[in-house]
């Protein structure tokens, strides 16, 4: 009898967990194996990190549980190294090294916190969006006196649900949020207006236009000249890439995410699909594609498929999506959803309060049951993911 095909996915993120469980659907009664390869037995709910870090309870999802009857095998272990000829996938897991052998391959891996070229940022900095920090910023937060100084940098939209959620966590604490450029710059002026209100109630000094140079042990040092002494820094300006496809010598852009083509599938490699923040399109292709979990599930669903499609010699779909919404909390009594168009461009709608801070919980909920529920991911539908095949009428078969 000959070997079983082996699929495996990388990562058990959103985009990860989504893909397992339509390709452990789909293989159920064949001889295919799939293995979803994690480095924690536990789903993180990455949107949830800065509540973490206010010390909210947020539920634990351990994935071997969440798997159970689904046909996909677990691997706990950090990926260290993925090769293409022989076709293996190298990692550390707790019993010790091992060696994976893939007929194909879906690349998951998500992101990390960028502290980009800032001196001693990563030294005396912790990081919302890196799952390790977030509980150790939780601890050093509760220990801190009254009136000590916060810095939160970065005034995109984790910086901002960051700097409000601590602020109403903690209003003993001086909290200042430092951005480079205006703090929220991709929303509507109302949605910025609705932000900067609430950020004023919070009693969240802003500093804007205001770049940083380096963090030293206990203050940051602006490009201006500027010294703001803190008591605990936490930094929340981009994510890039896991670095693990640009250190396997695949193709890769400068934030290190794997490059695909519309249909997923790795610029390096046919059998390999990439999805989620750690793949970006080589060439643009429909809208531009931001890191979101808004973005990472209908990846993962439309790589799962398109492998699957690959393996059996079918035609593949290139992926189509269009964007409806940002939601973005701001603390837990209040919040923003911003309209936008099918590009991510925002319109002057808006909702905010209480009724904001309701849909966004819903949408966290929505985000994390469609990764671990397996109903519906494997019946998971999402905006604009037909808009493709009926504007080129063709999809794209890749030969591997
Ligand atoms: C504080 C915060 C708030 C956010 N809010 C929103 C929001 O409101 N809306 C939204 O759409 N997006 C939001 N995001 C972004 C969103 O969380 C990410 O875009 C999303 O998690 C990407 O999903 P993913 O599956 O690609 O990767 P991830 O969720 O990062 O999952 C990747 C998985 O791979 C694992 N992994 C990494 N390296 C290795 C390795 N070497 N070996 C084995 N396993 C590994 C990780 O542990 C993780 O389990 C937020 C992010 C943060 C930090």
């Amino acid at each position: 009898m000959s070997n079983p095909t082996q699929i495996l996915i990388l990562g058990a993120g959103y985009a990860g967990l989504m893909a397992a469980f339509r390709l452990g659907r789909a293989a159920q009664g064949k001889p295919i194996t799939v293995t979803l390869i994690n480095n924690s037995s536990i789903f993180v709910e990455r949107v949830r990190l800065h509540q973490v870090a206010a010390a909210q309870r947020v539920r634990a999802h351990p994935i071997p549980r969440l798997l159970r009857g689904s046909g996909v095998r677990f691997v706990q272990g950090r990926v260290t190294r993925i090769a293409a000829q022989p076709q293996q996938v190298h990692l550390t897991a707790p019993e010790g090294e091992q060696v994976l052998r893939y007929d194909y391959l879906l690349y998951a891996l998500g992101s990390q916190t960028d502290f980009g070229r800032v001196r001693g940022a990563q030294d005396h900095a912790l990081a919302v969006g890196n799952a390790a920090d977030a509980p150790r910023l939780r601890e050093r937060l509760s220990g801190l006196a009254a009136d000590s100084t916060l810095i939160v940098v970065g005034g995109g939209l984790t910086g901002i649900e960051t700097a409000t959620e601590l602020a109403e966590r903690y209003p003993a604490l001086r909290v200042r949020l430092v951005t480079s450029g205006r703090v929220g710059e991709g929303l509507s002026e109302r949605g910025q207006q609705h932000v900067r209100k609430v950020l004023a109630r919070l009693r969240v000094t802003l500093h804007e236009n205001t770049p940083v140079q380096a963090v030293e042990a206990d203050a940051l040092v602006c490009a201006n000249g500027e010294r703001l002494p803190f008591a605990l820094c936490v930094w929340a300006a981009a994510l890039r890439a896991v670095p693990l496809a640009t250190d396997s010598a695949l193709a890769t852009n400068e934030r290190g995410q794997l490059l695909v083509s519309p249909t997923l599938s790795s610029l390096s490699a046919p059998n390999i699909f990439g999805a989620g923040d750690g793949a970006a399109f080589a060439e643009a292709h429909g809208v531009p594609i931001r890191m979101a979990c808004a973005t990472a599930l209908p990846m993962g669903a439309q790589a799962a498929d398109n492998l699957w499609a690959a393996l059996h010699g079918k035609p593949q779909k290139p992926f189509g999506f269009g964007y409806a919404v940002q939601c973005v909390s701001l603390g837990r009594r209040d919040g923003l959803v911003q309209f936008v168009r099918r590009d991510d461009s925002p319109t002057e709608r808006v909702i905010t309060g209480r009724l904001a801070a309701f849909i966004k919980e819903c949408i966290c909920r929505y985000a994390a049951f469609s990764a671990i529920a397996p109903w519906l991911a494997t019946n998971y539908r999402w905006l604009g993911q037909n808009a493709f095949s009926r504007a080129h009428k063709s999809t794209v078969v890749i030969q591997s």
